[in-house]
């Protein structure tokens, strides 16, 4: 299985009709946060495939261009604490970063999102009871702690992803948040049974589900 993973920049090959060639043998969009909701839209228009996503911490309501106020993405699969199986595969969301604002949306302090993660774990068991595992891909916006995290608050990671990602042992776990400046900087990281991959702004994952 091919997946397009996209994080907070609008490519511009990727938002025009070169997405059919480029991308046209993708069986899967995962978006990791803080892309307009139109260019999901247009992603999800373009092609004939399932686009899933998180939100990112500057995910808000979002002004169209029509003069629509809106909250989601229409016509993609938004996984905020939930489990789908699509496409062969078990994914989950977790989106938002580090709490540095009171009182704002798609941001937990580590303990509110370990209750997230305590709120998903029913749906988890159940696709282990069904599937014979928890999930394959949890996506998230902020890393883990200690992986491809920042030094200040709002772009350190998650110390309850890593707690995550030793019960329940995702193949991938993919985020975004962490802008990349330098083609050296490390975007890909195993961490016990999991490839820990910064997709920002995009990546082709192929997936061999058989391995
Ligand atoms: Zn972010």
């Amino acid at each position: 299985m091919r997946i397009l993973a996209i994080s907070d920049r609008v490519q511009e090959a990727i938002y025009s009709p070169q997405i059919r060639d480029m991308y046209g043998d993708v069986d899967l969009v995962i978006g990791c946060g803080d892309l307009p909701f139109s260019y999901l839209e247009y992603i999800a228009t373009m092609l004939p495939i399932p686009v899933v996503y998180v939100f990112g911490n500057h995910d808000k309501v979002q002004h169209m261009s029509d003069g629509r106020m809106v909250t989601a993405a229409e016509g993609c699969i938004l996984l905020e604490g939930e489990s789908i199986m699509t496409q062969g595969a078990l994914i989950a969301g977790l989106g938002g970063s580090m709490r540095y604002q009171p009182n704002s949306i798609n941001q937990y302090t580590d303990s509110e999102m370990r209750g997230r993660i305590a709120a998903l774990a029913p749906k988890l068991l159940a696709n282990k009871v069904r599937y014979g595992r928890y999930l394959d891909i949890l996506i998230t916006h902020s890393p883990p702690l200690g992986i491809h995290d920042g030094e200040d608050l709002p772009h350190t990671g998650f110390k309850s992803f890593l707690t995550f990602m030793h019960y329940f042992k995702p193949r991938y776990l993919l985020h975004g948040h962490t802008h990349l400046y330098r083609r050296d900087t490390i975007s890909s990281t195993c961490y016990r049974d999991t490839e820990v991959i910064n997709v920002y702004p995009n990546r082709l994952i192929d997936w061999n589900s058989d391995e």
